[in-house]
């Protein structure tokens, strides 16, 4: 007999189990999400009425609040309305609340309220990872990542897109006032038609001119030279594949062993030039490494940064960029010159030898400078410089480059490994945010949205590599 599989009649009477912990199987992950947020002191965590007060109507237990954040952010429901909706109607989040249904408002209050304790919850749970000894703490892989901020591009203004708008919109005024000229001599009742509509367009074209150079003048103030309508803090910012979004950049450092995040961080920098030993310094703190080396994409090579990476004792694997001018003129580059650290000489592609002559302070840096006398009469002057003698530069801390380029040549599979670890988490977290990426505007609000978002992560792949049953005795024994 043909047949498909039939659900139960809704008006028959069945007996539901009895209480709300029934519906709740042993092997749940929310179960860690209560035991976890139990643990918590978060009165010292610093979260707002974590003692209730003495006067008023009584609050929501931050702890009631903060499970319903985690138990979103792991389920992929950020919002607070539709936090609101499920905690009416989803068994789990019932159970986590113990049937507590907080007004949206009072939700999206708790995430605005708490944006600094948010971020130590995320580093606590990174403690319990650590305890669980889930991280190498050895190897970590630093990487940046544009996500989209609440600010379309047509309301980011910098001096080029401010510029570019104004030609537009002059171009369009331009092109009516001709039009205009040409309605002159059209039969009369077209041409009062005609006339009043163009002036109509020139009139809106001229106020919104009025209004870019208001724009300008403001881009030009901004000590960043640019201006975001929706979100302030937003900035444009180039995407790998090329073209711009409007974004925040964020930073994270993944350990090698299970391509946990250690810590992250949320910044409005375009570049990554500058983030590196901040990075590598908060995951050597947060993950209690003695020893840590980090890898990086060339974006992040910088002389300041790998020096203050070898002053905290972090070992650095990031690949140099070569930009000289000269290279980019078809010149011989810096790279063409090796250096002998035994003589401290540098040796030319001619095979000369250039000495060191004196010192220079550029930009605050001591350069130790290199010539030799023989480039008057060298057959590849032409390659090598348009001045009487080339010269060679060397900052005075350059051995430290020079030693973690020479790390990086003794691991060449670096690279690769550093994408396979990098990849992962961002990619997942992405998946998880949507096309829209971050909810919230303004640095530190997107800052508390990001850890939730990394907790989430951090706690859904801590599971998959434990499982439930060890972390909760983890949790239990704590
Ligand atoms: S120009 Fe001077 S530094 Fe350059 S290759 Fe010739 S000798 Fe060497």
């Amino acid at each position: 007999m043909k047949r498909f599989i039939e659900g139960e009649n809704r008006f028959q009477s069945t007996l539901f189990p009895e209480s709300l912990e029934d519906y709740i199987a042993e092997d749940n992950s929310i179960r860690i999400v209560d035991a976890f947020v139990d643990k918590l002191n978060l009165k010292a965590l610093g979260f707002d009425r974590a003692e209730p007060s003495d006067t008023g109507r009584p609050g929501y237990l931050p702890a009631t609040m903060l499970k319903i954040y985690i138990y979103g952010y792991l389920n992929r429901i950020q919002s607070s309305r539709r936090l609101e909706r499920e905690s009416y109607r989803n068994v789990e989040l019932i159970w986590l609340t113990g049937r507590l249904m907080p007004r949206f408002k009072t939700i999206a209050d708790f995430r605005k309220d708490n944006r600094k304790a948010i971020r130590r919850v995320c580093t606590e749970f990174v403690g319990v990872c650590r305890e669980l000894e889930l991280f190498s703490a050895t190897l970590v892989a630093i990487d940046g990542s544009k996500f989209k901020a609440v600010n379309s591009r047509d309301k980011n203004f910098t001096q080029k897109s401010v510029k570019r708008r104004l030609q537009k919109t002059q171009a369009n005024i331009d092109r009516y006032l001709a039009k205009l000229d040409a309605a002159d001599r059209e039969e009369p009742e077209i041409r009062e038609v005609n006339a009043a509509e163009l002036k109509q367009k020139i009139a809106s074209m001229e106020a919104k001119m009025e209004q870019l150079k208001a724009y300008e003048a403001e881009v030009e103030a901004h000590p960043d030279s640019q201006v975001s309508l929706t979100d302030p803090d937003a900035r444009s910012m180039m995407k790998a594949g090329g073209g711009s979004t409007v974004s925040y950049n964020v930073q994270s450092a993944v350990d090698s062993k299970h391509h946990l995040i250690a810590t992250h961080e949320v910044t409005n920098a375009p570049s990554d030039r500058s983030q590196l030993s901040s990075m590598a310094g908060q995951a050597a703190a947060a993950l209690d490494a003695k020893a840590l080396t980090v890898i990086a994409d060339p974006g992040y090579y910088k002389g300041e940064e790998i020096v203050d990476c070898y002053a905290a004792g972090i070992k650095v694997l990031v690949p140099k960029t070569d930009s000289s001018w000269a290279k980019a003129r078809g010149r011989y580059s810096k790279a063409d010159f090796h250096y002998d650290a035994e003589q401290n000489e540098y040796i030319c592609p001619a095979g000369q030898r250039l000495t060191y002559r004196f010192d220079s302070v550029e930009h605050g840096k001591t350069q130790w400078v290199y010539m030799t006398y023989q480039c008057s009469s060298c057959p590849l002057k032409s390659q090598c410089t348009t001045g009487k003698a080339k010269r060679i530069k060397r900052w005075e801390k350059e051995d430290i480059l020079d030693a973690a380029d020479a790390l990086l040549k003794q691991n060449p599979d670096a690279m690769r490994q550093r994408k396979r670890l990098v990849e992962h988490p961002f990619g997942t977290i992405k998946y998880w945010m949507g096309s829209t990426h971050f909810l919230m505007k303004r640095l530190p609000n997107v800052q508390a949205e990001m850890s939730l978002h990394v907790l989430a992560y951090n706690m859904r792949r801590a599971i998959n590599v434990l499982g439930v049953a060890k972390i909760m005795e983890q949790l239990q024994v704590a």
